[in-house]
């Protein structure tokens, strides 16, 4: 077998399949990659020089051009001599379907929210006492996990380039989130970007999938006519062409049952107050989240799947409303993303680092009310933050760091009081003492850049790791001027 790629994951696929007899080379266009794998006792060499007819497959990370903008030189050689090319997760999925097919496996993508609602499922099953493996395009590559065995349940994210990889992805639940036009350089087009998202739901034994956007609707309504008890379509509102099972009136979530003929409504929990999942964006996280355990536990009920997952206590018991309502309050949600890293005197200090575009800065500004002194800036997208307008209202004054200063302060003239501080220092300086001397209730420090970090920082984590310093700061000068109660 050849793995090229050897970053995390790929490293991991090299050393299970060497771990299951497998002979295996391994290369990479970086040397730090190639040193590393030689390091830790791989086989390292050149696959152009490499026999290619000798190779059953070829393992390729899922950061590698498949298709767009155009195949990688390891896919051309691949397809030359007729060798397979697979991703990491199908090493997964093929030894699960040999040793343990009936293991609980939820596999959740989307374009935007994977990462938090993979966390949060993860996080509500591990509550009630599951036995949770967690990984894929979140935290550990998936073949450092433990393997599949009965009452173990696998939470996977997937990216659609890691689904693109996976040819017998059968998941026990599929969550598809939400379809908006993104990497689309490495799909073609946005019909094809679908279609793979797509492929996550069609080998599910059960499918949870969004209906609030036009592509996930679509899918939702195949799944609902070729087979319409495995759909569980969820939304952040109350649905409108099909009937959600998993829906939402304001930030209170609700499961619609169908028992025979009748069909009842069942308050599962309300999300207001719960910082981790503030804004409507995680609302749809959350139904997604009680989607999915809604539809293990058909599965774990009907024996369909054969699951197995039983709690510490014995019982196979996922979707209890007041136990999963008691785990959405608890999620301690991710880092960078509307994280709440400091709060002093009702001041709300948000790192939301992760925000590297306008679009994600959008679902930030639309999570508060109001007295937003938000912090912005960085190395700018194209398009700028001209599609925020209809938020800036929200915004009590904008504090602008980074290359983007002159852009951005641009697009807020006359309608956004902008102060250009180029450093996030002095920004965090500033918006405090502003919002300190603003009189309101609950201002909020939002730190939401709308742009990429490479001009100040390595990247957005290092960014995020600034701004929560910062933060935790000012909450301890505060502290200790106001005689240290804090
Ligand atoms: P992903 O793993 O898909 O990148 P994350 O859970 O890491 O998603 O969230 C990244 C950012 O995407 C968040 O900071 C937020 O701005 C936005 N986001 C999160 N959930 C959603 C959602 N359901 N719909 C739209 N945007 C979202």
């Amino acid at each position: 077998m050849a793995v090229f790629g050897l970053g995390g994951s790929g490293i991991a696929a090299a050393h299970s399949l060497v771990a299951g007899g497998g002979e295996v080379v391994t290369w990479d266009d970086g040397a730090a990659g190639r040193e590393r794998a030689m390091s830790e006792g791989l086989t390292v060499a050149d696959l152009r020089d490499a026999d290619w007819s000798a190779f059953s497959s070829l393992v390729l990370a899922p950061g590698v051009p498949l298709t767009h903008p155009e195949p990688h030189w390891t896919v051309k050689l691949a397809q030359q001599h007729g060798v397979e090319i697979i991703g990491d997760i199908e090493i997964f999925a093929r030894e699960r379907e040999v040793h343990c097919p009936n293991s609980a496996f939820v596999a959740i993508t989307g374009t935007n929210g994977k990462s938090t609602t993979t966390a949060l499922i993860a996080h509500l099953l591990k509550q009630l006492g599951f036995d949770i493996q967690m990984g894929g395009n979140i935290g550990r590559a998936i073949l450092t996990l433990e393997p599949p065995q009965a009452e173990r349940i696998h939470v996977v994210e997937m990216s659609s380039y890691q689904i693109d990889l996976t040819q017998t992805l059968k998941p026990s639940v599929g969550v598809l989130l939400n379809v908006t036009p993104d990497h689309i350089d490495r799909h073609g087009t946005l019909e094809h970007y679908a279609e793979v998202k797509e492929r996550l739901i069609s080998g599910a034994v059960a499918a949870a999938v969004g209906i609030d956007d036009a592509l996930t609707q679509a899918v939702a309504e195949r799944v609902e006519k070729a087979d319409p008890k495995k759909l569980y379509a969820f939304t952040s509102g109350k649905g409108a062409r099909l009937v959600p099972r998993v829906y939402a009136i304001g930030q209170t979530l609700f499961v619609h049952e169908k028992v025979g003929a009748y069909a009842t409504s069942q308050e599962v929990a309300n999300l207001e107050g719960i910082a981790t999942l503030r804004g409507r964006h995680n609302t749809q996280n959350a139904a997604a989240a009680l989607a999915a355990l809604r539809a293990l536990q058909a599965l774990a009920d009907t024996g369909g799947a054969a699951l197995e997952p039983k709690s510490a206590a014995g019982a196979a018991s996922i979707f209890e409303p007041a136990k999963i309502a008691h785990g959405l309050a608890s999620f301690p949600g991710l880092p960078h993303r509307l994280e709440q890293v400091g709060e002093v005197g009702g001041l709300l200090f948000i790192n939301d680092s992760k925000a590297t575009n306008a679009e994600a800065t959008e679902k930030a500004l639309a999570s508060f009310a109001g007295d937003i002194y938000w912090i912005a800036g960085g190395r700018a997208k194209s398009g700028g933050i001209t599609s925020l307008e209809p938020l800036f209202e929200r915004i009590a004054t904008a504090y602008l760091i980074g290359e983007a200063v002159d852009d951005f302060a641009k697009t807020l003239a006359g309608k956004v009081t902008a102060v250009e501080c180029g450093t996030l220092e002095v920004a965090v300086e500033r918006a405090v003492s502003d919002a300190k001397a603003s009189g309101a209730a609950q201002p909020v420090i939002l730190f939401s850049p709308a742009c990429a970090s490479f001009d100040q920082f390595r990247n957005f984590e290092e960014r995020g790791e600034a701004f929560r310093l910062l933060a935790q700061g000012h909450v301890a000068t505060a502290g200790e001027t106001s005689g240290g109660a804090a």
